[in-house]
Order: C-alpha cells, then sequence, then structure tokens
C-alpha cells in the first residue's frame, strides 16, 4: 500500500449510443430482428480470438471471431442465436436496472439509501455554516447551506461514501495482504461502470464505490479476491483454491454469494468475473 487517491468527480459522463461509437470506431453496424424488436451488433475481427464469441453487454452485441473468419457465417450464428441474444438483454436490462436503483436515490427529507446492506434513512437540515455537512448515527444528517446546489450536496454524499468504503477497504487489504503475504499498490475508490474490483499490473487496486451500498462481506469478498489476483492472475483451480483457504467461513463462497448479490441486482456469475453486469457466450 503506498498513496490512497481519490477520484474527487462522480462518472457523469454521458455513455455514447451503439451506432455513435460504431462510427467513431469505424465498425459496421448489422441488424437482427426478433419480435417487433431490433437489436443492432457489430461483427470484430480479433487477430488474438482463437474462437468465435457472441459478447452481449447492455445496449450491445458484438461478435467476435479470429481473423479470416467467413463473415456470412457470423451472420447466421447471430440469426440462430436470437432468442437466447434478445432473453441476455432483457437480463441485463433489469440487472442494470436494479444496479442502477441502488444509487439513483434523490438527497431528500426521509428518501431511504442503502447503506453497507442496511436502508437507512436521510434528514437535511438547514445550516448557517459555509460549508456541507454529514453526520452518520443510525441513519444519515446532511446540513445544507442556503445556496448549495443539489449537484453539490450529491458530490459531497458520494465524496463521504468514498471515504467510508475507503475506511472499509483499507483495513482488509492489509489483513489479507498479511494472509497471502503480497504487496499490493496504490488503493483507489473508483464510480466503475462494470467492475466491483480491479487488479492492476503493479497490484494497483481498485474497488467500486457501489460496494458502500452492500454488506460489508461483500466488500471482504472483493477485496480479498482481487488481492488473490496477486498471486494467481487467472481464475483457475488454484485461484478458488487460494481465495476458499483465505475467506472466513461467514463469507459466503462465490457458489453462495448469489442471494446476497441477488437482493441488490447482481449475480454469481457477476462477482465472479468482476463484472457489474457483461456476459458473455462463446461457440
Ligand atoms: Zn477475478
Amino acid at each position: 500500500m503506498k498513496l490512497f487517491s481519490r477520484n474527487r468527480t462522480r462518472e457523469r459522463n454521458r455513455h455514447p449510443l451503439p451506432e455513435e461509437k460504431a462510427a467513431a470506431e469505424n465498425i459496421e453496424l448489422h441488424e437482427l430482428k426478433v419480435g417487433t424488436t431490433t437489436i443492432p451488433y457489430s461483427v470484430r475481427f480479433s487477430r488474438r480470438a482463437c474462437r468465435r464469441r457472441i459478447v452481449v453487454r447492455p445496449g450491445k452485441v458484438e461478435i467476435v471471431a479470429p481473423l479470416g473468419d467467413r463473415e456470412s457465417e457470423l451472420h447466421r450464428l447471430i440469426d440462430e442465436r436470437r432468442q437466447w441474444i434478445f432473453s441476455k438483454l432483457e437480463v441485463l436490462k433489469d440487472r442494470t436496472d436494479r444496479l442502477h436503483a441502488l444509487t439513483s436515490y434523490a438527497l431528500r427529507n426521509g428518501t431511504k439509501i442503502p447503506y453497507r446492506g442496511r436502508l437507512l434513512s436521510l434528514e437535511i437540515h438547514p445550516t448557517e455554516k459555509k460549508d456541507i455537512g454529514i453526520e452518520y448515527r443510525t441513519g444519515f444528517r446532511v446540513y445544507r447551506p442556503a445556496g448549495a446546489a443539489d449537484e453539490e450536496l450529491r458530490n459531497e454524499f458520494d465524496m463521504w461514501l468514498r471515504d467510508r468504503l475507503l475506511a472499509d477497504a483499507v483495513p482488509l487489504v492489509r489483513r489479507y495482504s498479511i494472509l497471502l503475504d503480497v504487496k499490493p499498490g496504490r488503493i483507489s475508490i473508483r464510480d466503475m461502470k462494470t467492475r466491483w474490483g480491479s487488479c492492476g499490473g503493479r497490484g494497483d487496486l481498485s474497488f467500486n464505490l457501489k460496494l458502500i451500498h452492500l454488506p460489508r462481506d461483500l466488500t471482504e469478498y472483493v477485496v480479498a479476491h482481487e488481492l488473490c489476483h496477486l498471486r494467481h492472475r487467472d481464475h483457475s483451480r488454484r485461484f478458488w483454491d487460494l481465495l476458499d483457504s483465505v475467506l472466513p467461513a461467514r463469507i459466503p463462497r462465490h457458489r453462495r454469494i448469489e442471494g446476497c448479490l441477488l437482493q441488490a441486482g447482481l449475480s454469481d456469475e457477476s462477482i465472479r468475473n468482476h463484472l457489474v453486469v457483461p456476459m458473455v457466450s462463446r461457440h
């Protein structure tokens, strides 16, 4: 552990539409019809792909194939799998909506906010002071100076949540680093769109800000998971055995974590692959 970095601003940038992205990257978009629904998809040839795979992400379908593969075969494969693609998109939309619901609360009096796995009430009080104040006892108290905009309030609240998650993560990183005999790099908390956590090449760790809304055991699971990647970079048997060997009994193993995550709209599959939403199918 070296430095702690914090990203002060919430990611508010709009995601480009698939058509815009495709145009920017010069990718040709094709269309698939399922009943009355039209689903755009793209075809990508990759030097690194050794076989065909269909990747379904919210609002995006892509077929990746090895260089030299026949494009007509790929369109046929997509067509064959259209029902599967349609149902995956529906599941992903539902999951994305539920995940979005975790953080889409408005900061108003009486709002319930999920925090470390519990729903807590928020009270907003006016203050004469210049700065926004935040307190936490059995619920949240936000002190709002006259003239403070909603966005300022939200940014300050997110910063506060970030600090709480960092305070949860740091001792966990320390404990599991000792258990696993590994030396992690920097720790950062980020509002990541597609991952719960990540472990960079130099051992820098990032954790998703949304973890602060989930039970602490899940944060511990993600911390232990990422630190195990400092010993095994893959998801091999050795990786899972190592993770199992360090997690205490009260932490759900990856097979049993499903129940907790489903409440938050997430799946076992998503946490195993550290992905918040994407699904991948190989052919
Ligand atoms: Zn992993």
